[in-house]
C-alpha cells in the first residue's frame, strides 16, 4: 500500500457470527472515495463496528470482499494491512507503561525507522494534534486528560502516514466541549493530511459534521442510505432514515450552509441583524426569530453590509 489515499470498496459484504441466525452486517455495498470521510452511523447493534473491523481484518468477512485500492483485504498479509491503516478507538488503548512519545512511535519502531527520524516524526505529530512536544513527550497516559489521550491516540494512528484511518466512536467518551474541539481539530488535520477515513458514531449530529458521506445502517446491518449529509437531510430515503435524522432535519440542513456561500439580495435600505459571512443559515434564522426581523444583513470583511437575506429566500432554499 502506498502513502496516497486509497479508495475503499465494500463489495456485498456480509458478516455472520457463529451461532447467530441473523447477519450482523448484511450485503453491505458502498464505495468510499479516496480522501473522503465516510461516517457509518446507526443505532447501537446495527453492525457499525463489525463493518469497520472487517476492513483491518480484526473480524473475518463471511461473504463478499473489501478492497483498499485494488487490493482485496482477504489477500493481504494481515500485518502489512494493519500497518497501512491507522486505528483509533474510544478509549485510545494507550500503552500505560510507555510515555506519550513511545506510544506515538509504536508503528515507526516496528517499521525499523532510525531514532532521529522517529524523534522528528513524534514532535511533528504532537505539534499536529496540538500537544507541545516539550510538555507532553515524557508523560504517561495516567498524566493526561481524556481529550489529551485521544489526541495522542490520533497521533499514534497517524504516525506512519497510513492511507486509511478507521475511527470507532473516537470522541464518544469526551465531555461535549472537548468533543467539539476534537471534531474540528480532526477536520483541520484531515484537510492537511489526506486520508480515506471510515468514522463510526451513533450520533447523527457528529455524522453530519464529520462526514463527506454518511452511511446509515439499520438494525440487522443493512444499509438504509448512503449519501452526502445535505442529501440525507433533504431527501431521507425512508421513514427509518427520517426518524433517525430527527424531526429538526430542516434546521440541521440549514447548519450545513454559511451566509458566504449564498447569492445575496442587494441591501436596498433593508434593516435587520448584521451577521458575519461565516454565520450558518441556522444561526441566521435564529437571529431573525430572536430579533423579530424578516431579513438579515451580511457583512463583508471590513464590517460593511454587502447584501441581505430574507426569511422568504431562506425558506425557499429548504423547499428546493
Ligand atoms: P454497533 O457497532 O453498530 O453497535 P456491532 O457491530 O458491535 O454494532 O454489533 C452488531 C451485532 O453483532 C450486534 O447484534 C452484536 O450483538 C453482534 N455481535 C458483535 N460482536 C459479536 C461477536 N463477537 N459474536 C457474536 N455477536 C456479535
Ligand atoms: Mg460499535
Amino acid at each position: 500500500m502506498s502513502d496516497v489515499a486509497a479508495r475503499i470498496v465494500f463489495d456485498h459484504v456480509t458478516k455472520r457470527y457463529p451461532g447467530r441466525a441473523a447477519p450482523a452486517v448484511d450485503d453491505l455495498e458502498l464505495t468510499v472515495e479516496a480522501g473522503e470521510i465516510c461516517v457509518l452511523v446507526g443505532p447501537s447493534g446495527g453492525g457499525k463496528t463489525t463493518a469497520m473491523r472487517m476492513v483491518n481484518r480484526l473480524i473475518d468477512i463471511t461473504e463478499g470482499d473489501i478492497r483498499i485500492g485494488d487490493q482485496s483485504v482477504r489477500d493481504s498479509d494481515v500485518t502489512e494491512l494493519r500497518r497501512g491503516i491507522g486505528y483509533v478507538i474510544q478509549q485510545t488503548g494507550l500503552f500505560p507503561h510507555m510515555t506519550v512519545a513511545e506510544n506515538v512511535a509504536t508503528v515507526p519502531r516496528l517499521l525499523g525507522w532510525d531514532k532521529a527520524r522517529i524523534d522528528a516524526r513524534v514532535d511533528e505529530l504532537l505539534d499536529l494534534v496540538d500537544l507541545p512536544a516539550v510538555d507532553y513527550r515524557s508523560r504517561y497516559a495516567s498524566q493526561l486528560s481524556g481529550g489529551e489521550r485521544q489526541r495522542v491516540g490520533l497521533a499514534r494512528a497517524l504516525a506512519a502516514d497510513p492511507p486509511v484511518m478507521l475511527m470507532d466512536e473516537p470522541f464518544g467518551a469526551l465531555d461535549p466541549i472537548t468533543r467539539t474541539r476534537l471534531q474540528y481539530e480532526f477536520l483541520r488535520i484531515h484537510g492537511e493530511v489526506r486520508k480515506t477515513v471510515i468514522f463510526v458514531t451513533h450520533d447523527i449530529d457528529e455524522a453530519i459534521l464529520m462526514g463527506d458521506r454518511i452511511a446509515i445502517l439499520r438494525p440487522g446491518g443493512r444499509l438504509a442510505q448512503y449519501d452526502t449529509p445535505e442529501e440525507i437531510l433533504a431527501h431521507p430515503a425512508d421513514e427509518f432514515v427520517a426518524d433517525f435524522v430527527g424531526a429538526d432535519r430542516g434546521l440541521k440542513r440549514l447548519s450545513l450552509t454559511r451566509l458566504d456561500e449564498l447569492e445575496l439580495a442587494p441591501v436596498d435600505g433593508a434593516e435587520g441583524p448584521a451577521l458575519e459571512g461565516s454565520t450558518t443559515l441556522r444561526d441566521a434564522l435564529s437571529a431573525m426569530l430572536s430579533e423579530g426581523s424578516r431579513v438579515v444583513l451580511v457583512l463583508d470583511g471590513d464590517g460593511r453590509p454587502r447584501g441581505s437575506l430574507s426569511l422568504d429566500a431562506l425558506s425557499e432554499r429548504l423547499v428546493s
